[in-house]
């Protein structure tokens, strides 16, 4: 944020009263300020850190609907996780997000046979909309793979899930929340002093503390 910007949100936060304070500027409190902001409310964000700072920038970077859950058979959140997956494919951010094929070898003496895997990609793949998910040989599997070990190698199985840059995922949602009315602000600690009276103030010069709200 331009620092004339930044001096014009820290003199809104201090001087207006708002519906909704939301700590911490990660993927979570970046998309509830967006969600809330566009509601309607009047919504203010701050982190202590920089935006995404936490673990919404070292996360693994997939868009999965959670293949190894249904081995826990918990379809309800793989079928839901899915569906977010093609919403935010196709909807909310197809700029930010990539399809990103796998393969599973499933090699003798290993845990699942290709029956069960086979099983489990039908249905992943039906919760997908995806065709891909299918078993391959291990020359077909190779083609793709030149570095694989073909000893032992039974089957693979293959499908797809999704990768994104998981930062600019974040801030993406904190420009989404801005544009929608909230005000923004990163390096500014949250505390809660009294009742009914929370605080904001610079976490980078701790003695500077406001009230607002
Ligand atoms: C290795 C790894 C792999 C992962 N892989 C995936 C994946 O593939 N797919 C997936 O969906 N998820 C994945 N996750 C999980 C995902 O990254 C987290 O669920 C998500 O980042 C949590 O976001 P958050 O906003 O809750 O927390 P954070 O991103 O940690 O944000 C919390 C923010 O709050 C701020 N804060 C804390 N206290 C205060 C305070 N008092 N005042 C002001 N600010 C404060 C912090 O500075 C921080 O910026 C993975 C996580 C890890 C670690």
């Amino acid at each position: 944020m331009a620092v004339t910007q930044r001096g014009a949100a820290i003199e809104r936060l201090a001087s207006r009263e708002f519906d909704l304070l939301v700590i911490g500027g990660g993927i979570v409190g970046a998309g509830i300020a967006a969600t809330a902001a566009r509601a309607g409310l009047a919504v203010a964000l701050v982190d202590k850190g920089d935006f995404g700072a936490g673990t919404s920038t070292a996360s693994s970077k997939l868009i999965h609907g959670g293949l190894r859950y249904l081995r826990l058979g918990d379809v309800r959140l793989v079928r839901e996780a899915l569906h977010e997956r093609r919403l935010l494919t196709r909807v909310v951010a197809p700029h930010l997000i990539r399809r990103l094929p796998f393969l599973f070898p499933l090699y003798r003496n290993g845990p699942y046979g290709p029956a069960t895997i086979q099983a489990g990609l039908v249905l992943y793949g039906a919760f997908a909309r995806s065709r891909l998910h299918r078993l391959a040989s291990p020359e077909r599997a190779r083609e793709r793979v030149p570095g694989l070990r073909l000893d032992g190698l039974r089957s693979c199985g293959v499908y797809a899930d999704a990768t994104t840059h998981d930062g600019r995922l974040c801030l993406a949602n904190l420009r989404a929340a801005e544009e929608a009315g909230s005000v923004v602000l990163n390096y500014r600690s949250s505390t809660r002093p009294g009742h009914g009276s929370t605080s904001c103030g610079d976490s980078r010069t701790p003695r500077h503390c406001r009230r607002f709200g």
